[in-house]
């Protein structure tokens, strides 16, 4: 990925004259079956793009409780574009119960905010929500006349853990975000796709929000590099998540495997914390996200840790 980047051919990208993020976005647009893409610095930004394309001031998303688009983005799109959230609680699996999208989706009344836009995501903490969802979210929106925005920032983890292809998914949404900084280990960026239309709108709002870069090639290229090697490989890590959520089973600690995630749980963290510290392992918190810098030497480690607490 270091020598993709040394090489890539590289222009300003402000004035569209860089071929290396062309190509990533061309491409990136191409795997998910929509008509144009656009490099943006990272996962947060791209949803801000597309709720600034998608709403204007007065209008409002639907989104869960716990999405990252209304939980963990700093209130992005209050802050610049007076887009008003509407959060509703995930169900188990991840999904937005669909009666309740219908129930919170407002009449068209001059004492409401004008609901333009039903934010999904997948994974969704780490659970892959299939294609047949998608379909009558989809359906849902068409009805009442919403778009339909999916933060799929682990968008292929999904598709390796479901066995298919990412344009089952994204076939019904009208715009898409991926990170290539997640899984697929890229440094840093996010591609975020729609129609060609809304996304000239979307570059528009990328450099309103400071994400015009210039030779972002060297970056973009690191982006190709991952989409060209680092998906299939999505499957090592979901099979490392669910050794590792074994390994602190047996170690009597309780773990839920979701994909690339561990949930741990049931032990008081800062004791797990100060345990885990003294076998280098550093803890941040009860998610534990498997990666491709994580190989089978390091989960030995971290599970022969982790048992040694139990005692
Ligand atoms: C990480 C993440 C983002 C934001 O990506 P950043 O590049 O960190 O801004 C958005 N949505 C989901 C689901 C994520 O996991």
């Amino acid at each position: 990925m270091r020598a993709a980047m040394a090489d890539a051919e590289v222009g300003d990208d402000v004035y569209g004259e860089d071929p290396t993020t062309k190509r990533l976005e061309k491409s990136c647009a191409e795997r998910l079956g929509l008509e144009a893409g656009l490099f943006v610095a990272s996962g947060t930004q791209s949803n801000l793009a597309a709720l600034l394309t998608h709403c204007g001031r007065g209008d409002e998303y639907i989104a869960g409780q716990d999405a990252h688009t209304y939980r963990f983005e700093g209130g992005g799109g209050a802050a610049f574009g007076g887009i008003q959230p509407q959060p509703l609680p995930f169900q188990p699996d991840g999904t937005l119960d669909l009666d309740d999208v219908e129930a919170a989706v407002k009449p068209d009344d001059y004492h409401f905010a004008k609901t333009r836009l039903l934010c999904l995501e997948n994974t969704q903490g780490g659970r892959p929500i299939g294609p047949g969802y998608f379909d009558r979210a989809k359906a849902l929106a068409n009805r009442y006349g919403l778009r339909l925005h999916l933060d799929g920032a682990r968008l292929f983890n999904a598709a390796v853990a479901l066995a298919i292809d990412v344009d089952g998914i994204t076939r019904y949404c009208d715009s898409v975000s991926v990170c290539l900084s997640k899984g697929l280990g890229a440094p840093v960026g996010s591609v975020l796709c729609g129609d060609s239309d809304f996304i000239v709108a979307a570059r528009r709002w990328r450099k309103v929000l400071g994400g015009g870069m210039r030779q972002c090639g060297i970056l973009a290229a690191a982006g190709l590099y991952a989409l060209e090697h680092n998906v299939e490989r999505l499957a090592d890590d979901h099979r490392r998540a669910r050794e590792l959520a074994d390994g602190l089973r047996a170690a009597g600690i309780a773990a839920d495997q979701r994909t690339n995630m561990v949930y741990v749980d049931g032990i008081e963290s800062a004791r797990m914390r100060a345990h885990m510290a003294t076998g280098g392992v550093r803890v941040s918190g009860p998610r534990w996200v498997v990666h491709l810098d994580i190989d089978d030497g390091d989960l030995r480690h971290i599970v022969d840790t982790a048992a040694g607490l139990s005692g």
